[in-house]
């Protein structure tokens, strides 16, 4: 069935890319930092106020919304700040305090929209609106990113910058880059098989992360059949190159418009993929990384008793690893295993470097007191088969109600790029749910059927 979605896809890209030849797919409206982020709803102008979905916004930020039907109204928080919206309504609550909106939200094609202004005032956002182009640029004032900054400034002076790479989990990278390339840019390259991109008098702009003191990055790529990782290099005097390792020969296609560079690297034909022989993999030691949310200064929700998100986060994510620490076959590794406050970039960053084969963020959720249950998120359609065996052991192992497997824009999941999920295993804000995740035994059963699961996935059980 995964093979047949992704065989879909795949057909849909070539098909928009046949029907308009030398053209990209449609321009996207919204960007943040640089990078457009992917909705199905354009941001529009209601009696001259630009609405925005707010749920592709903060999700893109990196925090956590959820939504009651009941009440129309939205919930973000990313545990130091915490909004509530609801529809019609002209004050929000932020942190406790009544705030006045623009205009109220409104719902457009089942997407909460709220005012630009409110959005970027609220979530620290310097925001422009280009007429021209009808989209919506954001920008983070104090993007928290470590060291250089990615701006090397013994480069020539530049005619084009990279504002970001960006893979779409199935065959597509897109680069943010306002320079042009020559039509034969991309050259195929044998022993090993890749394929190298070379962009004369580029550099990566300030926006892009990771950038590396040595202007060298590598990252493996999970899920497509014929490239197994992707690699850059920025030095002085010479051109930014960019090399997609190739596990099998096949082809490519680049389209460029309107400051975006999208590669697709085709899968190979059927038949070119080896089937996997019945000793394949057989001894290989997988890497597992295990994400407590939140630590040190960020508490993550508050339970309705005052309990922390964090130390919760925590306690599973070392009975966990303690059982993966038993299991042969899986090498357990945690991106913080005391109380430290992690940046969420650095956490995806890690499981990137390792060339992790999975990644399990563990979080509780928090919302209105009456909301109770589970829910699982993932980000790219390669988690999805993950996020579904996880699912069905979280349900499992706490008893809380289904509330199904979901998609999002963590920046966890969507920075990483194993299959990665996201639990909230219950609502701390909920009085059954507080109690039930608080129980020594349900941490227990937790941290057993996450390994279960994984095990089921990895088919090692
Ligand atoms: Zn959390």
């Amino acid at each position: 069935m995964k093979k047949l979605v992704s065989m879909l896809l795949m057909l849909s890209v070539m098909l928009i890319l046949t029907a308009n030849p030398g053209q990209a797919a449609a321009v996207p409206k919204l960007f943040l930092n640089g990078n457009a982020l992917a909705s199905d709803v354009e941001p529009r102008l209601v009696n001259n106020y630009t609405m925005v979905p707010i749920a592709v916004v903060a999700g893109g930020l990196g925090y956590q919304v959820s939504w009651d039907q009941a009440t129309k109204s939205a919930s973000i928080h990313n545990g130091q700040t915490q909004m509530t919206l609801t529809v019609g309504k002209s004050t929000a609550l932020v942190n406790g305090q009544q705030v006045k909106l623009e205009a109220p939200p409104m719902i457009d094609k089942g997407r909460t929209m709220l005012p630009l202004r409110f959005v970027g005032s609220q979530l620290g956002l310097d925001v422009q609106w280009d007429n021209v182009s009808k989209s919506v640029h954001m920008k983070e004032q104090n993007p928290s990113q470590p060291g250089e900054g990615g701006g090397n400034p013994s480069l020539p002076p530049a005619s084009g910058q990279i504002q970001g790479i960006t893979y779409d989990g199935i065959s597509r990278f897109s680069i943010d880059y306002d320079g042009v390339i020559s039509p034969n840019a991309m050259l195929v390259l044998t022993g090993p098989d890749r394929l190298v991109l070379d962009l004369p008098n580029t550099s990566f702009g300030s926006l892009f992360e990771p950038g590396t003191p040595s202007g060298e990055a590598s990252y493996e790529v999970d899920g497509h059949p014929a490239l197994s990782g992707i690699r850059y290099s920025a030095h002085a005097d010479k051109p930014v190159r960019i090399v997609f390792d190739l596990s099998l020969p096949t082809t490519y296609e680049v389209t460029q418009s309107n400051g975006q560079l999208n590669i697709d690297v085709k899968y190979p034909e059927p038949g070119a993929v080896p089937s996997p022989g019945p000793d394949s993999g057989g001894n290989k030691i997988y890497k597992v990384v295990i994400d407590a949310g939140h630590g040190g200064k960020d508490p993550g929700a508050i339970s309705i008793t005052k309990r922390q998100e964090k130390e919760f986060n925590l306690a599973v994510a070392l009975k966990i690893k303690a059982l993966l620490d038993k299991e042969p076959r899986i090498q357990p590794y945690m991106t913080r295993s005391n109380d430290t406050f992690v940046e969420l970039a650095d956490r995806a960053n890690f499981a990137n470097n390792l060339g992790a084969d999975l990644f399990l963020s563990i979080h509780a959720n928090s919302f209105r007191p009456d909301v109770t249950g589970v829910e699982t998120y993932y980000n790219r359609e390669s988690s999805r088969a993950f996020a579904d065996v996880m699912h069905k052991h979280l349900v499992k192992a706490t008893g809380l109600p289904d509330r199904k497997v979901r998609q999002a824009n963590f920046a966890v999941i969507r920075r990483t790029t194993m299959p990665a999920i996201l639990i909230e295993a219950g609502y701390l804000s909920n009085r059954h749910d507080d109690s039930v995740l608080a129980k020594e035994e349900v941490r227990d059963r937790i941290a057993k059927e996450m390994v279960d699961g994984m095990k089921s996935y990895l088919k090692l059980s």
